[in-house]
């Protein structure tokens, strides 16, 4: 992405390690040295079963390499994913643009834990989230030309019901099956002003927890809700003197999207029929919309179907325009999930074709002179907007 605000979709894979069970077994995925190429190997064993199912012999090599803005193998550490996949898009909302990071891949391939695993006892296993977060406030503190307003909501996304994960409890059905309008906000999300990063932190947390309580309500609902997190950086210039008048200014709005997609195996192709017309009729109407919407975009279609559901409504400005994002592909090592892997690594070279420009957002705003010994006295947090 250059100052101008127009790139692409910046795509990067992260090959989970093994689990316990898989210890042994062959992998199908190999980074290589530049690690941005990777190179999938399809068992023959694979390629018999596809042949014999009726899929064609013709033009299926068993080796595939694709191309990515980075790869990350087993060993490589969230840190690392961090620094690659996050800090770009965290810079670019600090600055006023919209940003978006997307984990994508197969129930078990390891966005939870690239996302949000919030660290607990062992804080080098944070994920990107907690680290997105320490590393706003740390620019916070560290910036002394600016003061900000930080704001965090949640919700998940589930059988096309969006619910608010920050609505209180016991409040009836506040915060249930809240409305997306055309701009993609969802209407009456609860908003939560973070002054420090255990504020934020908790936020988040408590998000998560609502998201776990849904799960074992749903039935294991968490492989097929999609989990949003949004922070708005509100920015202004900092005041160095106190006119006693009230004064007008451009304040910049960064809204960082993050999103923990529903797992992609999910996704089945129609015209089935038995069994797999039932697996079928669990289509996760979001995540169809959404690889058809990317689809739409890499081919640069006239029309992209953003409509088609509450997820690409959201996201219209993600992955159709205003903002800088980056795509986290997760998928296992284990050769058993290679025609899955497969098909993820395909989605994700597609992604790769995707144009978006982003503008700055900016905003008028008022300070209180009354309210200005925060700024004074060279505090980051802003409490003067009027
Ligand atoms: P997903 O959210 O894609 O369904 P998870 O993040 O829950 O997958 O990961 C599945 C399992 O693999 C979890 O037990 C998780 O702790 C583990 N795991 C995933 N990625 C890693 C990693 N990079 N390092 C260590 N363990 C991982
Ligand atoms: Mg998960």
């Amino acid at each position: 992405m250059d100052d101008s605000g127009r790139g692409r979709v910046n795509v990067f894979v992260r090959i989970r390690p093994p689990l316990p069970r898989e210890e042994g077994e062959p992998s199908c995925l190999t980074v290589d040295e530049g690690e941005t190429n990777i190179t999938l190997q399809m068992q023959d064993g694979d390629a018999v079963e596809r042949v014999l199912a009726g899929g064609s012999f013709q033009n299926s090599p068993l080796e595939k390499k694709f191309a990515f803005d980075g790869c990350f193998d087993g060993e490589s550490e969230q840190k690392e994913v961090f620094v690659a996949v996050g800090k770009p898009v965290l810079r670019d909302v600090i600055s006023g643009y919209n940003g978006c990071i997307l984990a994508y891949g197969q129930t078990g391939a390891g966005k939870t834990h690239s996302l949000l695993n919030a660290g607990g006892r062992s804080p080098q296993e944070a994920g990107l989230l907690p680290r997105t977060i320490a590393a706003l406030f740390v620019h916070i503190g560290s910036d002394t030309q600016n003061v900000y307003n930080v704001e965090v909501g949640t919700f998940q996304l589930y059988n096309e019901q969006v619910d608010d994960l920050l609505a209180e409890a016991g409040e009836g059905t506040r915060g249930r099956n809240l409305n997306v309008v055309n701009s993609g906000e969802v209407q009456g999300l609860t908003w939560l002003p973070c002054k420090t990063p255990e504020e934020l932190l908790q936020a988040f947390q408590r998000g998560r927890n609502n998201i776990v309580y849904a799960e074992t309500k749903m039935n294991k609902a968490s492989s097929r809700s999609h989990a949003v997190f949004q922070i708005k950086v509100i920015k202004r210039a900092r005041a160095t003197e106190n006119k006693g008048a009230a004064v007008k200014m451009k304040a910049t709005v960064g809204k960082l999207t993050v999103v923990d997609l529903a797992g992609s195996e999910r996704v089945k192709r129609s015209g089935v029929s038995g069994q797999q017309l039932k697996e079928a009729a669990n289509i996760n109407t979001s995540l169809l919309a959404f690889g058809n919407v990317v689809q739409a975009l890499a081919d640069k279609k006239k029309f992209i179907p953003f409509r088609d559901s509450k997820l690409t409504r959201i996201l219209q400005d993600s992955i159709g325009g205003n903002s800088k994002t980056s795509l986290l592909v997760c998928t296992s090592p284990a050769a058993e999930s290679c025609s899955e892997t497969s098909s993820t690594l395909e989605f994700a070279s597609r992604a790769m074709r995707v144009e978006i420009t982003a503008t700055l957002n900016q905003v008028d705003v008022t300070v209180d002179p009354s309210k200005l010994a925060a700024d004074l006295a060279g505090e980051g947090i802003d409490k003067a907007l009027l």
